[in-house]
C-alpha cells in the first residue's frame, strides 16, 4: 500500500483552506486533483520544448512530437491495447464517445436501426446517440436497472433483434457508483454481432482496465478524471473498427494527399485526429498515469473500496439517509439524500463546512427519472481521500441535518 500522507503531499491543493478550515474534496467523479509530477510537466513543456508536433523538422518539433507519441504509448500500456493505432487522442470521454456515434452511424447504421444503451447513462452516451436519431432516425432502446442500481442483463438480452447495430454503455455509473457486468455485458453483444463501446470516464481511474481482456470495441475516458489535464481523453477502438469507420473530422494531421479533386487520409490513429493536438495536454496525462501507475491500480482500487465500504457503515447510522446504488459491484461514488432536505441545501452547507460535494442529476437525468427524483447530493473518492475525510463528512450530513 502506499502512504496516503506521503501522497497527499504531491497534491498541494490539498491543504489549502476554504473559509479558513481545510478543504475536504470529495468531488473526485466531476474532476480529480493533479499531481505535482502533471503540472510541472506543463509549465516545463511550455517553457523548454513548446513547438507544433508531426510537422517540424526541427529539433523542438521533433522533441515535441516524441513526448506525444511516447504519451500515446503510455496509454496503450496502461489500458493495455494491443497497438498505439488503436490510441486516438480526443479532447475526452464526450468527443470520444461523439466520434463513434457518428462515423459509426455514417457508415454501418441506416434508418431503424437500434443502438442500445442503460437507464443510467451519462447525458454523454444518450445526446450524441439522439443527434444521429434526429440525423439518420437510428432508434435508442435502454437497458433497465433494479432497485439497487444493477442492469437487468435478462432484460438487455431481450433488446437485441435484427436491427442492433451497437451496444454503448456505462463500466461504472457516475451516479450509483455501479460497476457493470461489462465482460458479460460484451459476449452477449459480440454473440449477437454487434460491437460494444464502453464509456469508461469512471473506471479508468479507480481500477485497472485492460481492453484485450474486456473485450470491447471501443472505449472512452477523460484525462481529467484520472489526475491528468483538462481537454485531454482517449479513444481505445479494435483496429478492425477504426479502420472501417470515416474519419469524425477533416483538416491537417489527419490526411494523406489533398488535391480539390480527391484526398486521401492518414493511416491510423491520425485518420481522427484533425488539427493540432494539445501535446502538452497529452504529455500531461503521460505524467498522471505514471504516477498512478508507480502508486499502483490495485492499490488505489482497494484504498478506495475501503473508504466505499467505511462510508456506507456510517451512513447507515444517519436518521432518514436514502443511499442511491447500493450493488455490491461498487466503486467510489455515494449518491444520497437524507429525509426531506433538498440536495442543494445540504451540498452548500456542506460546502461552508469546507466539504466540497456535487448536488444535482449529474448529467443523468433519464436517471432521475428511474429514481423518482430530482437530483441527489453526491461523494466521490480519489486515491487521495482518507477516512479522516470521510469522518468530516459523516460530521457534516449530521450537523445540517439537526438544522433542519
Ligand atoms: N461519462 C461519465 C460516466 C462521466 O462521469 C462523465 C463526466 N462527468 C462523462 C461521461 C463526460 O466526461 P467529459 O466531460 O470529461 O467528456
Amino acid at each position: 500500500m502506499y502512504d496516503i500522507n506521503k501522497v497527499r503531499e504531491d497534491f498541494p491543493i490539498l491543504s489549502r483552506t476554504v473559509y479558513d478550515r481545510p478543504l475536504v474534496y470529495l468531488d473526485n467523479a466531476a474532476t480529480t486533483q493533479k499531481p505535482r509530477v502533471v503540472v510541472e510537466s506543463i509549465m516545463e513543456e511550455y517553457y523548454n520544448v513548446n513547438a507544433n508536433v508531426h510537422r517540424g523538422v526541427h529539433y523542438l518539433s521533433q522533441q515535441a512530437t516524441d513526448l506525444h507519441e511516447a504519451s500515446r504509448e503510455t496509454v496503450r500500456r496502461f489500458i493495455n491495447a494491443r497497438s498505439t493505432s488503436e490510441i486516438i487522442f480526443t479532447r475526452g470521454t464526450t468527443e470520444s464517445i461523439n466520434l463513434v456515434a457518428s462515423s459509426y452511424c455514417d457508415a454501418f447504421m441506416n434508418e431503424g436501426d437500434e443502438v442500445i444503451v442503460s437507464v443510467m447513462e451519462h447525458h454523454s452516451n444518450i445526446v450524441p446517440w439522439q443527434l444521429q436519431a434526429t440525423r439518420k432516425g437510428i432508434v435508442i432502446r435502454v437497458i433497465p436497472m433494479d432497485d439497487r442500481g444493477e442492469l437487468m442483463l435478462d432484460e438487455y438480452e431481450k433488446l437485441f433483434n435484427e436491427k442492433t447495430r451497437m451496444v454503448s454503455v456505462a463500466h461504472v455509473s457516475n451516479v450509483l457508483g455501479t460497476v457493470n457486468p461489462v465482460k458479460e455485458m460484451a459476449r452477449i453483444a459480440h454473440a449477437h454481432g454487434v460491437p460494444f463501446m464502453l464509456d469508461g470516464a469512471q473506471s479508468a481511474p479507480h481500477f485497472a482496465v485492460d481492453m484485450q481482456q474486456l473485450d470491447c470495441d471501443f472505449f472512452a475516458l477523460s484525462g481529467h478524471k484520472l489526475y491528468g489535464p483538462t481537454g485531454v481523453g482517449v479513444l481505445y477502438g479494435k483496429e478492425e473498427w477504426l479502420d472501417r469507420l470515416p474519419p469524425y473530422q477533416g483538416g491537417g494531421e489527419m490526411i494523406d494527399n489533398v488535391s480539390f479533386e480527391k484526398t486521401t487520409f492518414e493511416r491510423l490513429p491520425f485518420k481522427f485526429e484533425a488539427g493540432t493536438p494539445d501535446y502538452v495536454a497529452t504529455n500531461g496525462l503521460a505524467k498522471a498515469i505514471d504516477y498512478v501507475t508507480a502508486l499502483g491500480m490495485d492499490n488505489i482500487e482497494k484504498h478506495e473500496r475501503e473508504l466505499t465500504k467505511y462510508v456506507m457503515e456510517k451512513m447507515k447510522n444517519i436518521d432518514g439517509m436514502a443511499v442511491f446504488g447500493t450493488s455490491e459491484h461498487k466503486d467510489a461514488v455515494i449518491s444520497f439524500l437524507v429525509g426531506n432536505i433538498h440536495h442543494l441545501d445540504m451540498g452548500t452547507l456542506l460546502d461552508r463546512l469546507g466539504i466540497a460535494v456535487r448536488t444535482g442529476h449529474h448529467c443523468a437525468q433519464p436517471l432521475m427519472h428511474r429514481l423518482g427524483i430530482q437530483g441527489t447530493v453526491r461523494a466521490s473518492f480519489a486515491l487521495y481521500n482518507t477516512k479522516d475525510e470521510i469522518d468530516a463528512l459523516i460530521a457534516g450530513i449530521e450537523r445540517v441535518s439537526r438544522m433542519f
